[in-house]
Formats: C-alpha cells, sequence, structure tokens
C-alpha cells in the first residue's frame, strides 16, 4: 500500500519536524480516544518521543484516560506548556482551554485556533503527536488536515455496519485531501465472559478486517472488548501502560503504526 511505505519513511527520518499521527473514527462511542491514549503509551514503551494531543472538542476524556483529570496546562510567552502524566507522554486536551465543567461549543475559526495552540505548543523533543480527533469530517478535521498535515490517519471502527459506513466516509476524506491512510483499528471485537469464559461478539467479528481489505488499506490489529480495558480507562491507568513490554493489543497496533 502506498501510503503505508510513505509512513514508515517519514517515521523514521530525521526528528526535526514532528510528525501527527490522527486517530480519527466516523462516530463517536468507538473507542478512538482509547486507542489514541494506549497507542501513545505504547509507542513511548517502544523509544519515540510522543505527545497526546486531545482535539476531541465534543467530549475531552484524554486527561482522565491519561490520569491528570483537572490539571491545567501552564503556559510561557502564550504558549501553551504540555502536562507531564504518569506514562512519559506529554499531553494537551481543548478540555484545558475552558474551564472545567463548561461546555465547549465553538465555532469553527475558534476551535481551529485552539487546534493550532494544542499542536503548536512547547513540546520540546517530542517527535511524534497522537491526535485525538472528534468523531465525523467537521471543522476539526479540516483545519488539521489544511494547517497541520498529518504523516498519516489510524482509523478506528468496531466490527458493525453502522460503525463502518461512517468509517468509510472518515477514511474518504483524508484520501481525498491526500493524507495517507496509516490503517483501520477494530476495536470492540469480541468479548470473553469473565464467569463462564464463553466468546461472544456483541458487535459482530471480523468487519473492519474484511471492510480494510475491501478498501485496500491496511488492518493493525483486534482489540477486545473488555472489562479490564474500561475499569482501567477509568481509573486513569491506561492497559498499554501495563501489560509488560508488549502492551497488549494495543502494542501490536503500536508495531504496525512504527516499524
Ligand atoms: P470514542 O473516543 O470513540 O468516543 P472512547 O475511547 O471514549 O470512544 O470509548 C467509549 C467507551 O467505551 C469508554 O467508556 C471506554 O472506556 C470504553 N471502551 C473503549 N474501548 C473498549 C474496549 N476495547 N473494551 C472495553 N471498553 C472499551
Amino acid at each position: 500500500v502506498p501510503g503505508i511505505t510513505e509512513v514508515r519513511v517519514l517515521l523514521t527520518s530525521e526528528r526535526r519536524t514532528r510528525r501527527i499521527i490522527a486517530v480519527a473514527s466516523g462516530k463517536g462511542g468507538v473507542g478512538k480516544s482509547t486507542v489514541s491514549a494506549n497507542l501513545a503509551i505504547a509507542l513511548a514503551r517502544r523509544g519515540r518521543k510522543v505527545g497526546l494531543v486531545d482535539a476531541d472538542i465534543y467530549g475531552p476524556s484524554q486527561p482522565k484516560l491519561m490520569g491528570v483529570e483537572g490539571v491545567r496546562p501552564k503556559a510561557r510567552d502564550k504558549t501553551l506548556i504540555p502536562i507531564d502524566t504518569p506514562y512519559g507522554v506529554p499531553l494537551l486536551s481543548m478540555g484545558g482551554l475552558v474551564a472545567e465543567g463548561q461546555a465547549i461549543a465553538w465555532r469553527g475559526p475558534m476551535a481551529g485556533g485552539a487546534l493550532g495552540q494544542l499542536v503548536d505548543a512547547d513540546w520540546g523533543d517530542v517527535d511524534t503527536l497522537v491526535l485525538d480527533l472528534p468523531p465525523g469530517t467537521g471543522d476539526v478535521q479540516l483545519t488539521m488536515i489544511q494547517k497541520h498535515k498529518p504523516a498519516g490517519a489510524v482509523i478506528v471502527s468496531t466490527p458493525q455496519d453502522l460503525a463502518l459506513i461512517d468509517a468509510r466516509r472518515a477514511i474518504d476524506l483524508f484520501v481525498k485531501a491526500g493524507v495517507p491512510i496509516i490503517g483501520l483499528v477494530e476495536n470492540m471485537a469480541g468479548y470473553q465472559c469473565p464467569h463462564c469464559g464463553e466468546v461472544s461478539d456483541p458487535f459482530g467479528c471480523g468487519g473492519a478486517e474484511a471492510a480494510a481489505k475491501a478498501l485496500g488499506i491496511a488492518f493493525l490489529g483486534r482489540i477486545p472488548l473488555q472489562i479490564a480495558i474500561r475499569l482501567a480507562s477509568d481509573a486513569g491507568t491506561p492497559p498499554a501502560a501495563g501489560n509488560g513490554e508488549s502492551a497488549g493489543p494495543f502494542g501490536v497496533v503500536a508495531d504496525s503504526v512504527y516499524q
């Protein structure tokens, strides 16, 4: 796949410019933020200097996921300084730009300006920014593509038809804008009952892999629907931080992103 070759070259070239890996989904609730946080941590554990940008204006959830809820970023000379997290991945979130609990109802230009403040912050020696986008194909996505030129996009979907139809729209936006698609991650694939051990597929199984094949893009891996992932996320202790060297299924995704 031409896009993937290109991304690998970009990721392994000199660390002069910061590369943005955009994590996108067609709809909300499919685990895009969960994948972003864990991908960033898994990449950091593989030696990358990674920063995390939470650009999901509709539901900035990274501060909670990364265990720094309520910590507000400082600024120096009007430039934001990312917040240190316990996982070696500095973070800036749209949520940190407004008072806590306040709804974010920005119009396009404001959201675009806020995104610029997050991306052009004082990231120090960070060479890769994992950027958690809002779901869908709106203003933030367009600004990000036009102004910040991502090196590639990771698309997250559940195996379900509806989520996949929306994921295709997100893919289409990147492809039309010339942004390489790094690949598709299937999240919430297969649930193993902790009591009887039986595996069931609440959102179907294999749909994202089949869709990736049909679209000619890489399939980056399957992440199971696990209570442990939900609990760890809610506790601000992302599973990729605690799964030994491999970082679990998120490590598989990170290995595909960073060869
Ligand atoms: P999005 O960013 O796409 O809106 P989130 O990452 O916020 O989605 O995930 C939505 C909810 O699903 C969260 O409560 C999260 O903890 C949970 N979740 C995401 N992925 C998994 C998974 N693989 N197993 C269990 N729960 C998950």
